[in-house]
């Protein structure tokens, strides 16, 4: 009756193609620079539905170069979520910009845009209005109109955030807008792909994500200009027309490698599949914990035409306690993750710009209470029984 099963938090999909792809490009003397980058950025491009992509070697560097071309600089304010992973905020800090915490959403986690408007506003009025927005550590010193730059919203676990009133404020304050979408490839909001909506968009391929390519990412952008100053900055600063040695602009050693790029234009090409196996091992976990009264499953929202299922975050309802659930399901074997940790309460951000429990409660209460079970393509409908049997006996 004891029986247990080893089960991982995630798993990469992968078949003999990807091997087959990658031992390929070790048959040849091009490791970076080379066709496969080529093939997969034309790839991605077309998939997503977007004139221009730029492999990069991570999630990270792709937001980070996002945040420069927005023009960010010196104490210069971008409106993004703390309910995400730290690399949407530390992007900010990288170019020396203020992060301004938002609160989010209730229903999908994702960053409100009733709130969105109201802090673009009062942030353009300046005086004490526009003060409470900034981190506490700020408000003292900081000049009463900030330099509101950019809006970086995030998909939350492959969720669209709610885009068309963020680009009204957009619009309205003349403001780039980067979405943050390594978690949601293959999404669609009202009919358009995440990752088409804003100036441009970051995708992300570690091996948890949705398709990956070891370490790397992708940038996506309708922006001629923009594409080029990507293209420049991920290879030390080269101009795109520059001799080899003439260095522009600071750049980074930003580049994917061809074995990587390699891997991942198999798995764009399996991209629908891959995502279908996902949507399945979700519904399999939807109808399990369909009764569990102090269990509330992934909510999806009207304007999300299509899930791209990155994580399964269930919310544990007192008066269980999610950390005790985390603890029961792991003696049985059961992996299992507190998702996200809000980004203000991480040490750092806490010590730098001052935040304190209470400033952002949604967020704070969703931080409480997410679960992330384990979750994957390859995961087999016994191991989502498995998991929901123990979930059941800890509720
Ligand atoms: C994965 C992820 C990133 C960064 O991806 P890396 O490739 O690990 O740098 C950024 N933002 C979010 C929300 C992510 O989930």
């Amino acid at each position: 009756m004891t029986t247990t099963m080893s089960i991982p938090m995630s798993s990469p999909d992968l078949t003999d193609a990807e091997i087959a792809a990658v031992t390929q490009v070790l048959h040849t003397p091009i490791l970076s620079i080379g066709p496969q980058i080529k093939a997969f950025e034309q790839a991605l491009a077309a998939r997503v539905g977007v004139a221009q992509a730029v492999g990069v070697n991570s999630g990270t560097s792709g937001l980070h170069l996002c945040v420069i071309a927005a023009g960010v600089s010196d104490g210069d304010l971008v409106l993004t979520p703390s309910f995400s992973f730290i690399a949407s905020a530390n992007c900010i800090l990288y170019e020396r910009g203020v992060p301004v915490f938002v609160d989010v959403e209730p229903t999908t986690g994702n960053i409100d845009p009733n709130l969105v408007a109201e802090a673009a506003a009062d942030l353009a009025r300046g005086g004490a209005s526009a003060r409470r927005w900034l981190p506490p550590a700020l408000r003292e010193h900081a000049q009463s109109k900030g330099r509101l730059k950019a809006l970086l919203p995030v998909h939350a676990f492959g969720q669209p955030a709610d885009m068309d009133p963020i680009l009204a404020v957009a619009r309205d304050h003349g403001l780039a807008v980067i979405e943050d979408a390594c978690e949601a490839i293959g999404s669609t909001y009202k009919g358009r792909a995440a990752g088409a909506i804003g100036d441009a968009a970051v995708f992300a391929f570690y091996p948890n994500k949705q398709m990956t390519t070891g370490e790397g990412g992708m940038i996506v952008t309708n922006r001629a200009d923009w594409a080029d100053l990507f293209r420049s900055l991920r290879n030390q600063g080269r101009d795109v027309f520059d001799a080899w040695l003439n260095h522009t602009r600071l750049g980074y050693n930003y580049r994917l490698d061809e074995l990587s790029a390699a891997l991942g234009l198999v798995q764009v090409q399996r991209l629908d599949a891959l995502l279908a196996k996902r949507a399945q091992v979700a519904r399999w976990y939807n109808e399990r914990l369909a009764d569990l009264e102090l269990l509330e499953r992934p909510f999806i929202a009207p304007h999300t035409t299509a899930m791209s299922w990155f994580v399964y975050v269930v919310r544990i309802k007192a008066p269980a306690s999610r950390d005790q659930v985390m603890r029961q399901l792991a003696e049985a074997g059961v992996p299992s993750r507190p998702y996200f940790t809000p980004i203000h309460l991480q040490p750092f951000y806490q010590s730098r710009f001052g935040y304190r429990r209470g400033d952002l409660p949604v967020t704070e209460h969703l931080g409480d209470v997410s679960l992330a079970l384990p979750f994957s393509g390859v995961m087999s409908e016994e191991q989502v029984d498995y998991v929901c049997a123990q979930l059941r006996r800890c509720l």
